[in-house]
């Protein structure tokens, strides 16, 4: 019996969409997207976007449109390919801006209501949100609103904002948003759309990125900046730490909306979230993966007949590794691409199997070699035990594995979906526990401080505290 009390199988909150990879990776939790550009066609120029996004959350989709007058919403669960199969009409409309939002939820969270943008209408017109990230006090908040007579019909904290918004009682929205902004706890990028503004957050320690691009003498807002590639955009500069953007007629308003104690930008948006071709605060994410690569192959030199990495996230820091130590690099690991994410009404022996259905070794490379496996990082371990013993099956010799980051030792509370901290095999044992745990012949991970020097960011200015256990706020 699941937790509501029926009998299907699911526990309290689960759809019948089954994450893969409820694995043994750190998820990350949406990608937004916003374009104000009158009287062009932004269905089309926002799908676009949204497929560069779509690694940020492949659980639902979701477009806004304002054609100045209303704003119009198509959104639904699925790749964004899935939910955008045809224009159906959204594509006849001329349209001032647009908002677009890819959605991965947090355990619990994955139900058709929560896809977002959200759409609301309340007395100073429509509003539509979207957001990548967090609030760390939204239970404190939606029990005071549920408290005062406020009815939610989702989980997500784009309506809480909303709701907070139409209380106000303010009469635009940029002042509602500098007045309820203060009650906010957490890492968020948001993007609001009206009739005919655009509106971009980034709490005040930009956790979360957000970038602010040009296209076509129009102005634009993405997760990433890979997005800003695929439609022809250039990338303008990130959007502060604190600052409001208000996007319209007369341009584009900047406005700090609170101060900004510190950075904390999310390492691991460099080591594993972000695509490779987007730049995060002027770092190309490719570029810091070499690195982290080439880092890890000093710190922990190895004697191998080839190397090799883990689909797609490792590549990089994979041909880095073996750059450094001169070792052939070789493809010995094949992902199947159209397995997905996920899978409809999965059972739990399909879950179990995930790993071999999406990875595969090369018998023919591999078999009777000293085989380095590069990861970007550990989470609970399930997965590694299973890729040591594929490599083992396939005849590797020997399969050392090295790790593009340090233990993972606590959970994110950033807007990243963790296991609990029970969960993690890094706090709960050594690295020689883990290594035997998990079968490999050698087992390293790259140090805190060959981290910070791979990103080239100083560590007062990052957050780590899935690394440190030390919380930025
Ligand atoms: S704890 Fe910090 S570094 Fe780790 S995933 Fe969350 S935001 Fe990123």
């Amino acid at each position: 019996m699941c937790n509501s009390g029926c009998y299907c199988s699911r526990k309290e909150g689960e759809s019948n969409r089954v994450i893969l990879s409820n694995s043994d990776k750190m998820e990350e939790a949406c990608g937004v997207f916003g374009v104000y550009a009158p009287g062009e066609n932004l269905f089309r120029l926002t799908n676009f976007a949204l497929y560069a996004l779509q690694h940020r959350g492949q659980e639902s989709a979701g477009i806004a449109l304002s054609d100045g007058c209303d704003i119009h919403l198509k959104k639904g669960q699925g790749l964004v390919a899935e939910v955008f199969p045809h224009w159906e009409g959204f594509n006849d409309i001329t349209a001032v801006g647009a908002l677009g939002h890819v959605y991965y939820s947090a355990r619990g969270k994955a139900r058709p209501e929560n896809s977002q943008p959200l759409l609301v209408r309340y007395r100073q017109g429509n509003l539509a949100v979207a957001y990548n990230g967090n609030l760390t006090n939204a239970s404190e908040l939606r029990e005071k609103l549920e408290a005062e007579g406020s009815i939610f019909q989702t989980m997500t904290d784009s309506e809480l904002i909303a709701h907070l918004v139409a209380r106000s009682g303010r009469r635009d929205l940029e002042s509602a948003l500098q007045n309820v902004l203060p009650a906010l706890r957490g890492a968020y990028s948001f993007i609001f759309l009206t009739e005919d503004r655009l509106i971009g957050l980034r709490d005040p320690y930009a956790v979360r990125p957000l970038s602010l691009g040009r296209w076509r003498g129009h102005l634009v807002l993405s997760s990433e900046t890979c997005a800003f590639d695929t439609i022809g955009a250039e990338k303008i500069r990130d959007i502060q730490p604190g600052e409001m953007v208000v996007i319209g007629r007369d341009g584009l308003k900047s406005i700090q909306v609170m101060p900004s104690p510190r950075l904390a930008l999310c390492v691991f948006e460099f080591i594993y979230f972000a695509r490779p071709d987007s730049d995060i605060h002027d770092r190309n994410v490719y570029l810091v993966r070499k690195r982290l690569g080439r880092q890890l192959a000093r710190e922990h030199p190895v004697q191998a007949d080839l190397v090799t990495g883990v689909p797609d996230s490792s590549l990089t820091a994979a041909s880095g590794f073996a750059e450094e130590l001169g070792l052939p690099y070789e493809w010995g690991l094949i992902k199947n691409r159209y397995i997905g994410r996920t899978f409809l009404q999965p059972r739990q022996e399909t879950r179990d199997i995930g790993v071999q259905l999406k990875l595969n070794p090369v018998k023919q490379v591999v078999q009777g070699k000293k085989v380095v496996v590069v990861d970007d990082s550990i989470v609970r371990g399930t997965t590694s035990k299973r890729l040591v013993n594929m490599f083992v099956r396939a005849g590797a010799k020997e399969v050392h594995l090295r790790i593009a980051s340090p233990p993972i030792i606590g959970p994110c509370y950033y807007g990243i979906d963790t296991p609990d901290h029970s969960e993690l095999i890094g706090a709960r044992q050594n690295i020689e526990e883990i290594r035997r745990e998990i079968g490999a012949t050698t087992l390293q991970y790259l140090s805190h401080r060959g981290m910070f020097e791979s990103v080239g960011i100083p560590p007062d200015k990052l957050c780590t505290a899935c690394f440190s256990g030390k919380y930025p706020f």
